[in-house]
């Protein structure tokens, strides 16, 4: 009996086996759950079909997020194919691939800044509401991914840092809004993972050698690491927390400086 046996999840945001969100559907199938997975365009159709049947899935839905249309035809299938669930994950933002490279001030348009943060911080609020109904009377909970840059400037992160700090305050209003129902939002803000998403950034390949230098763990997080923070997180183990930014970073974020290992000692 795994932590989240009995329970359903809706994992939205699987492009490829690399990511993350494909990391937390491997720990929560480990962990009991059954799970209805969406792609975000139809090149992807072929490829999240696959993985979801390798975990047992036979639900795999079309969903662009800026669409809600589709949010609603997903969740009104949801609703005919399980009536209720229990998880929503929610791992997706796109920005523009100008806007996450050169400077801030120069690369942040009007559009950039609108797309950013409509496909990866307002998409939060609307699965949540299209969710909530079907949670409703059970211990839903629905987990968002998150990153440093919303608190931190990073090179080349530009408007997503903006996108990811809206983000991180619609995890606190929706966990406000929904607790009351015993519906709990968190999110993970996880350390840097080689996705098709993380490509875009520009110089992303040096943001993985700086933590896998610096960080107290000295490694980079591993889609298992972040897996199975998620199951937590999601299964009645993590019943009290709600609201919560947790980091699943190797402790980066808690580090004001570090000497990377040829300068130590
Ligand atoms: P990924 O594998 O490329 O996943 C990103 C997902 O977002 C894809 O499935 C993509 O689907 C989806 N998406 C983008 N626009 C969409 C739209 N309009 N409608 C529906 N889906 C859309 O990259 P990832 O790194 O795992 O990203 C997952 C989450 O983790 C993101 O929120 C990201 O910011 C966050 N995160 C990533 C890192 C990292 O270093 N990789 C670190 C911290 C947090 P399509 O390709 O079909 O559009």
């Amino acid at each position: 009996m795994g932590i989240l046996s009995g329970k359903r999840a809706l994992i939205v945001g699987v492009a490829t086996d690399r990511s993350i969100a494909w990391g937390i559907a491997q720990a929560m199938h480990a962990q009991g759950a059954e799970l209805a997975f969406t792609y975000g365009h139809e090149k992807l159709k072929d490829r999240v079909e696959p993985l979801a049947a390798s975990v047992g899935s036979q639900i795999v839905l079309p969903l662009d997020v800026t669409v809600d249309a589709q949010i609603d035809a997903v969740f009104a299938e949801l609703t005919s194919r399980w009536g209720h669930f229990d998880i929503l994950v929610h791992a997706v933002a796109f920005a523009p691939r100008e806007a996450l490279a050169g400077d801030f001030v120069e690369s942040t348009s009007r559009e950039a800044f609108r797309i950013a943060h409509d496909v990866s911080s307002y998409s939060l609020t609307a699965l949540s509401r299209a969710a909530a109904p079907l949670m409703a009377g059970r211990a839903g909970a629905i987990l968002t991914l998150s990153y440093l840059g919303a608190v931190r400037s990073i090179p080349a992160y530009n408007v997503m840092g903006l996108a990811k700090a809206s983000l991180e305050a619609n995890v606190r209003f929706l966990a406000a809004d929904l607790g009351p129902k015993g519906i709990r939002v968190n999110a993970i803000s996880a350390g840097p993972v080689k996705t098709l998403a993380a490509a875009g950034i520009a110089g992303f390949r040096k943001m993985l050698a700086q933590v896998a230098q610096t960080a107290p763990l000295r490694r980079n997080v591993s889609l298992e690491d972040i897996g199975n923070a998620a199951a937590f997180l999601c299964s009645d183990m993590g019943g009290g927390i709600t609201g919560e930014i947790l980091y699943v970073d190797n402790g980066f974020s808690h580090v004001g400086m570090s000497f990377p290992p040829a300068t130590e000692g």
